[in-house]
């Protein structure tokens, strides 16, 4: 549609931007935290470990945007999807059972090989997942879906029981720093977004409040071009 057309401008913009400010920030940002760091350790002042926190915010904020600004044309392998998932949501097993949230699974097939860069593709699902966790404070249920589509494509949905997200908010995700978190960057569904349609895939949100949210992502097994999408 129109309006996803021009979300994407915007993350290409956004993107480029990114790229050369979180390069500039990155290297004085670590030698002030080495030299903080160093501070710490040589004085008691309570200021000085504040002042490390800030930097960590800085630190993940930085890392986010150059995530986000990595060059997209990578290494595509034939990587099974439905071991790289199982894999991801095993990694995010315990942190899900210590806030009382089952992980379940359903896979309609046991193998299915699509050409993709894995990494990319299980830091999506990690911030998926995550994401939905953080939205559960009273614990319970996420599913992890796996279909086949018509047309050489799959279907993974995410969906969570978790706060939801208002309608007026589910309009602004496309925007960077959007967070309703203390610790959140509000960077991690736009860096989902950008890898997802590099491999000419797709991601939509839906969501009631109090009900919960389904994260639905669909990405082709082949593409036409040797190359990942520039984008
Ligand atoms: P961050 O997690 O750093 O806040 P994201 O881009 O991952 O950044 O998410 C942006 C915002 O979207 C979150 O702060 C949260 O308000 C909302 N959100 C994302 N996923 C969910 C979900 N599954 N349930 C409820 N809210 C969500
Ligand atoms: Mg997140």
């Amino acid at each position: 549609t129109e309006e996803m057309l021009q979300q994407a401008e915007k993350l290409t913009v956004v993107g480029q931007l990114a790229a050369g400010i979180a390069h500039e920030i990155r290297n004085p940002l670590t030698a002030i935290k080495g030299f903080t760091q160093l501070m710490d350790g040589a004085m008691e002042n309570h200021y000085v470990s504040v002042i490390l926190q800030e930097l960590d915010r800085i630190d993940n904020i930085v890392g986010d945007l150059l995530i986000l600004a990595k060059p997209q044309v990578v290494h595509v392998e034939q990587e099974n999807i439905v071991k790289l998932l199982s894999r991801t949501v095993t990694l995010l097993n315990t942190q899900a059972i210590m806030k009382n949230i089952e992980l379940i699974t359903e896979f309609e097939v046991e193998s299915i090989k699509i050409a993709c860069e894995p990494d990319k593709l299980k830091q999506v699902f990690i911030n998926i997942i995550k994401n939905a966790i953080e939205a559960m404070e009273k614990g319970g249920r996420i599913y992890i879906k796996l279909r086949l589509l018509r047309e050489g494509r799959i279907l993974i949905q995410f969906i969570d029981e978790g706060m939801g997200i208002p309608e007026d908010r589910l309009t602004k995700l496309g925007e960077p720093f959007y967070s309703t978190k203390e610790k959140g960057t509000g960077l991690g569904l736009m860096i989902c977004q950008k890898i997802i349609r590099s491999h000419h895939g797709t991601m939509d949100i839906r969501s009631e409040m109090d009900k919960g949210t389904t994260v639905e992502v669909t990405l082709p097994t082949h593409f036409n071009d040797r190359k990942m999408g520039e984008r």
